[in-house]
């Protein structure tokens, strides 16, 4: 009697096993790995997911009380190799199995079931509007002659003459289509037809979105591809790493390697940062592999995530680039993972299950007998140590350099102002001198700049100019950030905000001493707009990209598409700004505040510091015409910038990593962050300090593991609920997640705190 092992979608950490049910002859065709079904559990249905198929009921089980599988609800979304990268996830992660079935599973499909009446089946509710059909109307019979005075008619067939048309199309057309439509049909001089139509293929007016072929790879280009050749040959999950400076030219080497694995009949995942903003990157592999790419990010409607998502379990698309989300498309061939700009914080997912899009990849790669590939001109200390000692976690590790740029294209010169200076100069612009005068060249040469304002850890305050006191938001412990345009103190944490009377109204008052000196402290990008405004020539396109005037969906597209058709203009941005961008025009780079997030309490903020610096100097110089870049700072000396500045890792890398050698942190150690919050601080307490005597408890006096805490987090309060954590290194090759899973195990039940827990922590705020 064949049975089936069950997931059920309960999450409590009590029922985290897979559950043993018999499959009846009846469903016998229907049920299989990766299928949802309903089964019955403690007299209640239950949602629950095949993870596996065995011919007879496990001996363990008793063969009487065994219950049937009572319903399938929806069809395999993954493999029986996806459920081994399921089981690892949970225990890599310390999650519950069924949290971590849930990125699998088809987008749009949820967990609640309904039922048709009493007794009718029993049906999964979900988000989208299912598959959409369009009416497609196309020539049946040539040589149809239409009624004199049938005017509309005859519009109709002119217009099908060139080919079969949608009928919405025909009737934005011709006014009055869909009955010329239907009179025609009854003739049979038209045969109308629905077909499913595909959502979420976007398009790009971008001019660099079209990957040409180059006429020859260069040096690197062809080591690179030797060695993902060869370990796509081994099949057996080896890494490389491609350690390519800006422009160097990596999306080609992605786009041969891929051309070539899909030559052996395999497919391949491709994931890039912050979708949206790759368009190029998009309409690059579009260019290359038309209708074989699927796109998926969570940007998508689910219904276009859904059509995506579907063209891949098809077998209809073979190669699909994505957020990272992407690792979970259901395409079994995969010969090669490829993850770009690697070093990228957004890998890193900052809800359960909070797995590392390298680590996962890296596992996958393993279980399908692929090949991954990093790319990155900023490579993490991850990857760089594991390429140092050539192997992790059994599979083999290797770095290949593309120091150059092809077609005699240069690293810009960049040059280090330091704000300090200017300051006691007198200075008190936002622009120092050499960048206002670089400004001021790129105008009259009528070219294209790029403008990077440093946002993390940093934002405009309020600040009491007697005491120093910066406003709260009174219910998490977070600065409130100052919005000029509209008057109001908002706050990133929980989202409220409050209108201030204008600033310098006399009523606005400080909450600590009650003093009427508030000063905005920091810069926004609509101040950095507006004073270039005032600086550059009107004749100059001023671009701002930030948080604010990209919300609407395309909204990012359509100011790329701007700064592409502008003939001279500035891009002022974010973050957002410098990646990924590829425009060969940008001849200038200025980056207005490069050591903010210097200062936050984070052991890779130089690391992230370096990173941004560098590839925000990689937009410049890409094209035929050398690139310059100038960076501001209060800190010209620290290594992070130094480096940057001199376009030499090493000068930054080493001492670094003896910093990090020394403090036990990775890439030396595996860190984790567990978490704990609720209402009453005494709950949380409580919780915090039961989990750390139990953690210690089992670590002993090993010296190869640290337990950190429990202490206040950083927002020590959010929404109103007291938060504290614990901190825990691990030697590499610990089972981290099992060690931990086990000592919340022993937590009472959870009694007014919560605890989530980050293991390869990236926010440890
Ligand atoms: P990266 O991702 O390494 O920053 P890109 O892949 O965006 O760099 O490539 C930079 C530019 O170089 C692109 O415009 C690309 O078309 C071009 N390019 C890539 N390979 C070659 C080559 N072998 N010869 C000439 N141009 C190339
Ligand atoms: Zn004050
Ligand atoms: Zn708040």
């Amino acid at each position: 009697m064949p049975s089936a092992s069950v997931v059920l979608d309960i999450p409590t950490r009590a029922l985290d096993r897979a559950f043993d049910y018999r499959i009846p002859s009846e469903l016998a065709d229907e049920v299989s790995v990766g299928a949802t079904v309903l089964v019955d559990f403690s007299h209640r249905a239950a949602v629950g997911y095949v993870v596996g198929l065995s011919d007879e009921v496990p001996r363990s089980i008793d063969a009487d009380r065994i219950k049937d599988i009572q319903q399938v609800l929806a069809p395999p979304a993954f493999d029986e190799t996806a459920a081994c990268v399921i089981a690892w996830m949970a225990r890599e992660y310390a999650c519950p199995l069924s949290e971590a079935v849930r990125p699998f599973l088809a987008p749009g499909q949820k967990v609640k079931v309904t039922r048709a009446g009493e007794g009718g089946p029993w049906e999964l509710t979900h988000e989208r509007a299912g598959t959409v059909d369009d009416r497609w109307v196309e020539l049946a019979d040539a040589g149809f002659v239409p009624a004199a005075h049938a005017s509309r008619q005859r519009q109709v067939l002119e217009a099908l003459a060139a080919g079969p048309m949608r009928l919405a199309e025909l009737s934005a057309l011709i006014g009055g289509a869909a009955s010329a439509v239907k009179a025609l049909e009854k003739h049979g001089a038209v045969s109308c037809a629905s077909r499913r139509r595909v959502r979420g293929g976007d398009a790009t007016t971008l001019s660099s979105a079209y990957a040409v072929r180059p006429e020859r790879l260069t040096r690197g280009q062809l080591d690179a591809l030797a060695a993902i050749g060869e370990a796509v040959g081994r099949a057996s999950g080896d890494c490389v790493l491609i350690d390519g400076v800006t422009g160097s030219g990596k999306t080609e080497v992605y786009l041969a390697a891929i051309e070539r694995v899909r030559e052996q009949g395999r497919g391949a995942l491709v994931l890039v940062p912050e979708i949206s903003l790759t368009a190029q990157t998009v309409g690059r592999f579009r260019s290359r592999f038309g209708d074989d790419v699927a796109i998926l990010h969570s940007r998508l409607s689910v219904g276009e995530r859904f059509d995506q998502w579907d063209m891949v379990r098809s077998g209809q698309a073979h190669v699909v680039v994505g957020a990272r989300s992407a690792l979970f498309a259901p395409l079994s061939n995969a010969g090669l993972i490829i993850i770009d700009e690697e070093h990228e914080g957004s890998y890193k997912q900052d809800q359960a299950p909070r797995y590392h899009a390298r680590e996962l990849a890296a596992r996958l790669a393993r279980e399908r007998g692929a090949a991954l590939v990093l790319g990155s001109a900023t490579p993490s200390l991850e990857a760089l140590e594991r390429c140092r000692t050539g192997s992790y976690r059994g599979s083999r590790w290797t770095r290949v350099e593309m120091p150059e740029r092809p077609g005699g294209a240069r690293l810009p010169t960049v040059t280090v102002v330091d704000m300090a200076d200017q300051f006691r100069g007198g200075a008190r612009s936002i622009f120092s001198e050499p960048l206002e005068k670089a400004l001021h060249a790129v105008a009259a040469r009528g070219e294209k700049a790029v403008l990077l304002l440093n946002r993390r850890g940093f934002a405009t305050f309020l600040m009491c100019r007697d005491c120093g006191c910066v406003s709260e938001c009174p219910h998490c412990s977070t600065a409130l950030t100052y919005h000029e345009r509209s008057h109001e103190l908002m706050c990133h944490t929980c989202g409220q905000s409050w209108p201030i009377k204008a600033y310098p109204d006399p009523s606005t008052s400080c909450p600590n001493c009650g003093s009427r000196f508030l000063a905005a402290f920091g810069i926004g990008t609509q101040r950095v707009e507006d004073e270039l405004r005032m600086l550059l020539p009107d004749s100059m396109d001023i671009i701002r990209m930030d948080a604010d005037t990209t919300r609407g969906k395309g909204a990012h597209q359509e100011l790329l598409e701007r700064f592409d058709a502008s003939p001279s203009a500035v891009l002022i941005g974010t973050q957002m700004i410098a990646k990924g961008l590829d425009f060969p025009e940008v001849t200038l780079v200025g980056v207005i505040n490069a050591d903010t997030m210097l200062k936050l309490p984070d052991f890779r903020a130089a690391e992230r510091t370096y990173a941004l610096l560098e590839q925000v100097s990689g937009r410049a110089g890409r094209g035929e015409k050398p690139g310059e870049v100038i960076i501001q700072t209060w800190w010209a000396n620290h290594p992070a910038i130094l480096a940057a500045a001199r376009h030499d890792r090493r000068l930054f890398e080493e001492a670094e990593r003896a910093e990090r050698k020394e403090a036990g942190y990775p890439p030396f150690s595996r860190l984790a962050n567990i978490t704990f919050w609720g209402m009453q601080s005494r709950a949380v307490l409580a919780a915090s300090d039961a989990f750390a005597a139990e953690l210690r408890a089992r670590v002993g006096t090993d010296p190869a593991w640290e337990v950190l805490g429990p202490a206040a987090c950083i927002k020590s309060r959010v929404k109103d609920r007291f938060r504290r954590h614990v901190m825990v290194k691990a030697p590499l090759d610990a089972d981290l997640g099992s060690v931990l899973s086990a000592c919340v195990r022993t937590l009472p039940a959870k009694r007014g705190s919560n605890i989530s827990i980050d293991i390869d922590a990236y926010d440890m705020m």
